[in-house]
């Protein structure tokens, strides 16, 4: 039994999954959990999203009188993600060097089918089980917010989507903007009369050197990621757009910086003669998981079971947890033992997945 889980994992991985093209991936788990008695559906995030294939949502029917239980894993990989050829090597699974593996997150896609499976021993199953493989994770959290949870009657949720071992989970993540500032200055000729221009490129080169970037505190990071701007070297720059983000665990600090940062673009487009706005967005809200909550209370007992140590964890980054706590369900983000994942080192171990079986046994 214990090797089925590697099984379905390496089945996964060769199947085609960028974001909003999980239509393949999609069938193959539809015909998965079918092919087990189970009556996966598909919802409507696909055509919401501009996608081919929607989030697929299954329940496992057990005794309506016990607490119920949802498990989350997405469907896509980050790019490069086609053609992905896993390889067995030593203790691990890796990727063969020209792909990401796609641990992130088939891993947990593979947990959810592997549990599907063992719940067919109805001895397993106390409450009912929710499975939803969501679409287009990696690139903006798509198949969450479309999401439909007004059907899914699950209690707490656990979303199987964080690195490292067995046993580590998410119990914060940020609040997240992401923002553009469009910079207009005045265009002029560069050699025949440059006084008469405003360079959009000096006023946002000004501010972003007077900003706070990078790691600003514990739980705050900003970071300007694209600037844009020129159409020749003689002519005096009167066009340049600056993307970014923003990171914070605390609110407050993130409101706080965000807006600072637009002042700064205001203030030094101001200072000389040019034109700046600023639009802030955003992307997911924070939460922070309290030591009382039950998913929690109940991931550290299973592990003690496991003879597993906890290890909490608090993110930087966002995930389908962002949106799905704040739609409702509590939910916590655990690791599958995913590791370099976004690089074409990404890998896995085999004891990882291993013990992620017995993990999701337990939680149930
Ligand atoms: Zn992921």
């Amino acid at each position: 039994m214990a090797e089925r889980i590697i099984e379905e994992f390496l089945n996964l991985v060769v199947i085609d999954n960028e974001s909003l093209k999980e239509r393949q991936m999609a069938d193959y788990i539809k015909q998965r959990l079918e092919s087990m008695g189970y009556a996966p559906y598909e919802d409507d995030a696909g055509a919401k999203a501009g996608g081919d294939a929607g989030n697929i949502i299954c329940k496992i029917q057990g005794n309506p009188g016990l607490p119920s239980v949802m498990f989350l894993a997405h469907m896509d990989s980050v790019y490069p993600c086609t053609g992905k050829v896993p390889v067995v090597k030593g203790d691990f699974i890796e990727s063969s060097g020209n792909t990401v593996l796609g641990s992130d997150d088939l891993s947990g896609v593979a947990a959810m089918l592997n549990l599907a499976e063992n719940l067919l021993n109805k001895d397993r199953l106390k409450g009912h089980v929710w499975l939803v493989f969501t679409i287009a994770e990696e690139i903006g959290l798509l198949g969450a917010r479309n999401l439909d949870l007004s059907s899914i009657t699950a209690d707490f949720a656990y979303v199987l989507d964080s690195g490292g071992d067995i046993g580590r989970a998410t119990v914060s993540s940020p609040s997240h903007n992401t923002f553009t500032a469009v910079i207009t200055g005045k265009a002029a000729h560069a050699g025949m009369e440059p006084e008469k221009g405003i360079s959009a490129i000096v006023a946002a080169s000004k501010a972003i050197a007077d900003m706070r970037l990078g790691r600003i505190d514990e739980e705050t990071t900003s970071n300007i990621g694209i600037i844009e701007g020129g159409r020749a070297l003689n002519i005096v720059c009167d066009r340049a757009v600056v993307k970014g983000e923003v990171r914070s665990r605390d609110i407050g600090k993130l409101e706080e910086l965000s807006n600072e940062i637009a002042d700064k673009f205001k203030k030094h487009a101001d200072a000389i003669g040019a034109e700046a706005t600023v639009q802030m967005t955003r992307e997911y809200n924070s939460f922070r998981v309290g030591e009382e909550e039950e998913m929690l209370v109940r991931f550290i007992r299973a592990l003690e079971r496991l003879g597993i140590p906890y290890v909490e964890e608090h993110s930087g980054g966002g995930s389908d947890t962002n949106i799905i706590y704040h739609k409702g369900i509590k939910a916590l983000t655990i690791s599958t033992g995913m590791d370099r994942v976004h690089m074409k080192t990404e890998r896995i171990s085999i004891e990882n997945l291993l013990n992620l079986e017995k993990l999701m046994i337990e939680l149930v």
